[in-house]
């Protein structure tokens, strides 16, 4: 088997599925089985139309380089589910796509195997199928057109087709056939007043557009970005209740029952319906559909709710930002006016970027959620020449690392990294006038300087402390071993330098203070081990206590702390399965 395939450049909102089935075609295998083994690197792996798995796999092997969390945001259905997950599941299902175990992620999204035949859908449009041919020289599977709910096309607002001759077999590979007298086919929907039709037809815009965001909103606690609206339309009392009874009338009559029941969305069906979950806090995720519905309902569409709604458009606000450094006359004054938004890779969540004109600049992962949280600071990007200058400052005056640190609104060891590797003067060989002054305000920088067999504690305490920074995250990152509790002997066993650490803690401050960070209690390791567990049975639900305790090997004696954590390791759980209560048969459209 090669090491690599090439799969055909995806074309605009292709499904993942069906670029793999024009793959199979092109290299004319006679059986599925050996084009997965090509793509994947292994046949044990079914292409899921909806929420496929063995991405990094397939992203690897691809000569094409298109990285798997472009894959998994323009071609598969993750940007219709996600947006309205809690953060930590959403970047949970996108690990489980990258993964090769994808085997949770239905559930993940609350899509049980029972409740859906994901075969069963493969839709398409009539012009969009001649269109492609004219365009591109092949018709192929958009992915609009397979997303639950979605029953016309968004862009030709005509009723999608299903084929009904080949029918294809669950594990096979789906082409659309290039010649129209290949295969006959017939309207998913027939005989729907042209009300309907519009209705179903908006819906599927607000469908497309969501799934078209490059930052994909959040909007898993819908209820705080739509509460303004619904006591502007009346529908909260002056003791701040949600008049549920009108709403849901006025809901039924907006999109009529027999709409609500074609997409299974009939809000009155339940006594504790989706409808209700939606406007209250948020406590379990609801399916995107139906959120899609209410906010039509309250915002006429959802270009007009995501245009109202700050929060989803502009996660930090508007302009202008503060200027976050501490070197500069103008700190903490709003004086940025341009902010670069990102999106992290591992959680989705924004992450904006502001660039001062004094060259200083920093970013915040996002959104923000108070005003308050403009003037936090994450991670700095630039420092920019006052910084510099005013480091440079601090040195000459023989001002402390701790206090130019405070001075300079940064952490010790910044200001030790910068007074070093930033002024070169002071590294190479230096005039005799200038030596004298350096060496009083800091002896460690120029060791060309230090008598003969000293020790330089100060530079070897520098030194000490990246490594054992590094040692520490790096356990900490290992998510496949079982964990081992992070103490001085661990560190200094690992990193070879036991004896400095035990015996010269005094001589090493920043070292010190860095492994203060990570040494964990007793109880801390043991509350490391039980969401290391949880995230090990993140495909159970509900997570049993006592599996959890076991797995995590907890003796029964463990804390209060301890006892809460795995109450909040639980909770989350219970947040995973949003669609499986018996209130709620969740028997979604697909
Ligand atoms: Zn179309
Ligand atoms: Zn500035």
């Amino acid at each position: 088997m090669s090491e690599w395939c090439a799969l055909p450049i995806p074309y605009p909102d292709e499904l993942l599925y069906s670029v793999i089935a024009r793959y199979h075609i092109r290299s004319n295998n006679t059986s599925p089985k050996w084009t997965l083994r090509e793509v994947f690197g292994t046949d044990n792996v079914i292409p899921t139309i909806d929420l496929p798995s063995h991405l990094d796999a397939l992203s690897r092997r691809n000569v094409v380089q298109i990285m798997a969390d472009e894959w998994i945001m323009k071609h598969t259905f993750y940007s219709y589910y996600a947006p309205f997950l809690p953060d930590s599941r959403a970047t949970r299902v996108k690990a489980l796509m990258r993964s090769m175990d994808g085997s949770g992620v239905h559930a993940l999204v609350g899509i049980t195997a029972s409740t859906i035949d994901r075969t069963d859908r493969l839709w398409f449009c009539p012009s969009c199928y001649e269109q492609d041919i004219q365009r591109y020289g092949e018709p192929y599977w958009h992915r609009v057109h397979q997303l639950p709910g979605v029953y016309l096309c968004p862009h030709h607002r005509r009723v999608l087709h299903k084929l009904t001759s080949p029918v294809s077999d669950r594990h096979s590979l789906n082409v659309l056939p290039i010649s129209r007298h290949m295969f006959r086919s017939i309207a998913v929907i027939e005989d729907l007043p042209d009300k309907l039709i519009d209705r179903l037809s908006d819906i599927a815009e607000d469908i497309h557009l969501l799934v078209q965001q490059d930052n994909l909103p959040a909007l898993y606690d819908l209820r705080q970005a739509i509460l303004p609206r619904l006591a502007e339309k009346g529908y909260v009392t002056v003791s701040s209740r949600i008049r549920q009874q009108k709403l849901c009338e006025q809901l039924v009559l907006f999109y009529s029952r027999e709409l609500l029941d074609l997409i299974d969305s009939d809000p009155t069906e339940s006594r504790y319906s989706w409808l209700e979950q939606s406007t209250r806090t948020a406590r379990r995720a609801i399916h995107p559909l139906r959120q899609l519905l209410l906010i039509r309902f309250l915002y006429g569409s959802f270009r007009e709710f995501l245009d109202r709604t700050n929060g989803a458009n502009a996660p930090f606000g508007n302009a202008p930002w503060p200027c976050l450094n501490k070197a500069a006359d103008h700190y903490k004054k709003l004086v940025v006016t341009h902010c670069d938004i990102t999106r992290c890779s591992d959680t989705g969540r924004p992450v904006g970027t502001f660039a001062c004109s004094c060259g200083f600049s920093y970013s915040r992962c996002g959104p923000d959620k108070s005003e308050a949280d403009k003037y936090y600071r994450g991670r700095i990007k630039t420092f920019g020449p006052i910084w510099s200058d005013k480091l440079k400052q601090c040195m000459q005056d023989g001002m402390s690392y701790r206090s130019a640190a405070e001075r300079l609104g940064v952490d010790t060891n910044t200001v030790i990294k910068y007074a070093n590797g930033k002024l070169p003067e002071r590294n190479g060989p230096l005039k005799p006038k200038k030596s004298n002054k350096a060496r009083t305000t800091s002896p460690s920088i120029s060791s060309s300087d230090v008598p003969f067999m000293r020790v330089n504690w100060e530079k070897r305490d520098l030194e000490l402390s990246w490594g054992v920074e590094q040692t520490c995250k790096a356990i900490l990152a290992d998510i496949n071993s079982k964990p081992v509790r992070i103490t001085i002997a661990l560190i200094g066993k690992r990193i070879g330098k036991l004896s400095w650490l035990e015996k010269n803690q005094h001589k090493l401050p920043v070292t010190m203070s860095i492994l203060t960070v990570y040494i964990e209690s007793v109880s801390q390791f043991q509350m490391r081990r039980v969401r290391w567990a949880a995230e090990r049975l993140s495909g159970e639900w509900p997570i049993k206590r006592w599996k959890l305790e076991k797995l995590a090997g907890l003796r029964p004696d463990y804390s209060q702390e301890v006892s809460g954590e795995i109450d909040r390791c639980i909770g989350q759980s219970r947040l995973l399965q949003p669609f499986t209560s018996s209130e709620e048969k969740s028997s979604w459209q697909h």
